[in-house]
């Protein structure tokens, strides 16, 4: 019978070493969207970087910020006004549907402030946990686990999940990744999915976490033991 408790405390140990091993690697792994610091222009261009990349949007985002420079000139303007400047990133007239019924909640509901907690960012059109969590990581600095398609691809690969839901993935997280490291969490898994764990073909040749991953475990014991076939073939050979 498994050892519940056991188990977290050994997945607890297993984490805060990836976490070491990785910031050695990259460093303070950081969010790509520009406008990190401003929580109004963050939380547009999260909602634009659905099914886009980070470098479009921070394309793109400029002259959108230039024609509305803040939350009341995109709350007085139709959604339509807006299409034109997010045409290249995708689902374009849902994205400013939701940049514009966002700043006209903000408006009228959050005094014109973009709100702290997650259950009132929740009620925003647009944003579901993870923009939320972005948000109070990034702009507000909070801590929060973006559970993005890295985040829970290499979790799942880590072994420190199973599920594939993003909400299931952050809960079996948030028990094993020490709290002041979550926002750090995400920004390291996206930077290894982007560099060393690729969707296409994870480099565990290369990978510093190679020893403390249940996928890099097993490519190792793989390895070693066709190595040693491969040595007991050549011996039989020489027979
Ligand atoms: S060992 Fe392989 S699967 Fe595990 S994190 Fe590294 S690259 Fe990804």
């Amino acid at each position: 019978m498994v050892d519940f408790a056991k188990e977290i405390e050994r997945r607890q140990h297993q984490a805060k070493q990836v976490i070491t091993e990785l910031f050695n690697y990259y460093g303070e792994a950081v969010c790509t969207l520009n406008y990190v610091e401003d929580p109004w222009r963050l939380l547009v261009g999260a909602i634009l970087a659905a099914q886009c990349t980070d470098e479009r949007v921070n394309k793109i985002t400029p002259a959108l910020f230039e024609r509305f420079p803040g939350i009341p000139d995109f709350a007085e303007v139709t959604p339509q006004d807006i299409e034109p400047y997010i045409k290249s990133c995708g689902i374009f007239r849902n994205k400013a549907k939701a940049i514009q019924g966002s700043a006209v909640m903000i408006m009228h509901e959050f005094d014109g402030a973009v709100p702290q907690r997650q259950k009132e960012l929740l009620r925003l059109p647009g944003v579901g946990r993870k923009i939320a969590n972005l948000l109070i990581g990034d702009a507000f600095g909070g801590q929060a686990i973006v559970v993005d398609t890295h985040c829970g691809r290499i979790s799942r690969l880590m072994g420190f999940t199973e599920h594939k839901d993003a909400t299931k993935i952050e809960r079996d997280l948030v028990q094993v990744v020490p709290e002041e490291h979550w926002t750090d969490w995400g920004h390291l898994l996206v930077a290894h999915g982007r560099e060393i764990c690729v969707a296409r073909r994870p480099d565990c040749d290369r990978c510093p976490v190679v020893n403390l991953c249940d996928t890099g475990v097993e490519y190792l014991n793989r390895a070693e033991q066709s190595a040693a076939e491969s040595a007991a073939a050549q011996v039989g050979d020489l027979l």
